[in-house]
């Protein structure tokens, strides 16, 4: 069955219609005490939090389509206030307690952005939320065993608890589920509705932003646009999964691409059969594991990986999957959901996060050249982007806060692979993930070692 539309960003601009006109770009050369390449969320939060630190300071932010049009516009929608499984990356570099005091902090950008979006009167379909990973064999059961002592581990012992099968069915119905984690502090949100908000928000507090400028290259101090030179002591690469297409960046990170599926709005009738009354944000414990959000109008959303990376880290900007990412996609939405298998697909589309060789996150102010930059989120930075836009603003103001010494600022990790290796790397993989779950469905195995080995051979833990 085709999606009626394919790409156009995203499904959440069409939700809301994409914009049909462009912020000035910029034609004359200008300066600015802080400029900011990207008007994704860590762009604009850093641009936010600089201007409510500093009201008369003059904020430029330098975006190549339009605020939003990266994976801030795109992303699953799931707030989490919890990063990727590398803690024990950060903790050898510096110390448990700076991660655990890192994780705590983390927790709170969830309720930061639903206070912001409140002050801000920015409405963006947020509804507090727990997140809940089923288990539906006996490997995936034992990775959820193993995911829930990681929390323990890493500070989030008072969030995360185990679900029996009985606990899961009074939420939600959905096949051969064994087991679930439940994780609780989340948020349901419709990500391009934040960040249109939170640009305008920015806008309001004076922040310039010029939309369809790309920036072509960037030095101390100077910002090279095609019309126009930008002059600024502190300049904040803001780019995510686009860096690569920045000179000199080509293979800092790695663009993997994610993909997502939504259904039309389903009738209240089979809403009754599946129930997901609390909106929690619904994945599986699989080793490709996917991401699912009921929508404000009662669509399922599903997401997960489809072509993982484009050779030499190409990048596909209409946000356009491929047939067979779709198939797979929608084979995800009917495992789970077979009630909404009836229903049309509405919408498919797709967007770029940026990995790290080490796939830990990084925010940094090099203080010599006033070069910095954050991401790096691997696929979780709809709520640690603002935790980055915070610690980018102390640290361009030089500010001596906690947040400003956390154990991922200025950590430095090298770079991938050239190719073709890099292609190959990720590719075997995916692959290998993809055979690993297979193994584990049909033969109810404990967790395959071709996963482990997938993720070894790519750095992911
Ligand atoms: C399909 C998908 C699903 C996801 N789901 C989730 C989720 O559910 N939860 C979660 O926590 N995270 C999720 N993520 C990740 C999350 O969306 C990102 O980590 C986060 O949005 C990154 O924000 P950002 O501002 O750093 O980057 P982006 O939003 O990508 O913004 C970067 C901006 O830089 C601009 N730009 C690029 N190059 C230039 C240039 N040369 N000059 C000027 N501007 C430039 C781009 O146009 C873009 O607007 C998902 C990502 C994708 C793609």
């Amino acid at each position: 069955m085709q999606p009626n539309h394919i790409g156009d960003v995203s499904f959440w601009y069409a939700d809301i219609g994409l914009p049909q006109t462009r912020r000035p770009s910029l034609t004359e050369n200008t300066t600015a005490d802080v400029a900011i390449i990207g008007a994704g969320f860590t762009g604009l939060w850093a641009a936010y939090y600089l201007k409510k630190a500093n009201p008369a300071l003059n904020v430029l932010v330098i975006e190549k389509e339009f605020a939003g049009f990266g994976a801030s516009g795109r992303n699953g929608g799931w707030c989490m206030g919890t990063f990727a499984w590398n803690h024990e990356a950060y903790a050898k570099a510096t110390s448990r307690e700076a991660v655990l005091e890192m994780v705590r902090e983390l927790e709170t950008t969830v309720p930061e952005i639903i206070r912001v979006c409140a002050e801000e009167g920015i409405d963006a379909d947020i509804i507090p939320a727990e997140e809940l990973m089923l288990a539906t064999n006996p490997a995936q059961l034992a990775r959820m065993h193993e995911a829930i002592a990681h929390h323990e581990l890493w500070g989030n012992a008072h969030r995360v608890r185990e679900l029996s099968p009985a606990e899961v069915k009074q939420r939600i119905t959905a096949p051969n589920v064994l087991g679930a984690m439940a994780v609780s502090g989340m948020a349901r949100i419709q990500p391009a509705k934040l960040v249109r908000g939170l640009a305008e928000a920015c806008e309001r507090m004076g922040v310039r932003i010029a939309e369809a400028t790309e920036v072509l290259s960037y030095d101390q101090g100077e910002i090279i646009t095609p019309k126009a030179v930008v002059k600024a002591p502190i300049i904040l690469r803001c780019t995510e999964g686009f860096t690569a297409t920045l000179p000199g960046h080509k293979r800092e990170w790695l663009p993997l691409n994610s993909a997502q599926i939504a259904t039309v709005p389903l009738p209240p009738e089979v809403w009754e059969k599946i129930g997901w009354h609390g909106h929690e944000l619904i994945g599986d414990m699989n080793n490709a594991y996917c991401y699912c959000q009921r929508t404000r109008e009662g669509r399922i959303t599903v997401g997960a990986r489809g072509v993982p990376y484009k050779y030499a880290s190409q990048m596909d900007n209409n946000g356009e999957p491929d047939a067979e990412t779709i198939r797979r996609l929608t084979e995800v939405l009917h495992t789970h959901f077979p009630e909404a298998a009836a229903y049309p697909i509405d919408h498919a589309w797709c967007g770029v996060i940026a990995v790290p060789r080490d796939w830990c996150a990084t925010v940094g102010l090099d203080r010599k050249t006033g070069l910095g930059w954050a991401g790096g989120y691997v696929g979780t930075g709809v709520s640690t982007a603002n935790l980055a836009g915070r610690t980018l603003a102390d640290l361009a103001l030089n500010r001596d806060t906690a947040i400003a010494k956390f154990p991922w600022v200025n950590r430095r990790v090298r770079q991938w692979e050239p190719e073709p290796f890099r292609w190959f790397g990720v590719h075997l993989m995916y692959k290998l993930l993809r055979i690993a779950d297979q193994r584990e469905a049909r033969l109810g195995i404990p967790p395959s070692k071709f996963a482990a080995f997938g993720n070894w051979l790519t750095g992911r833990h």
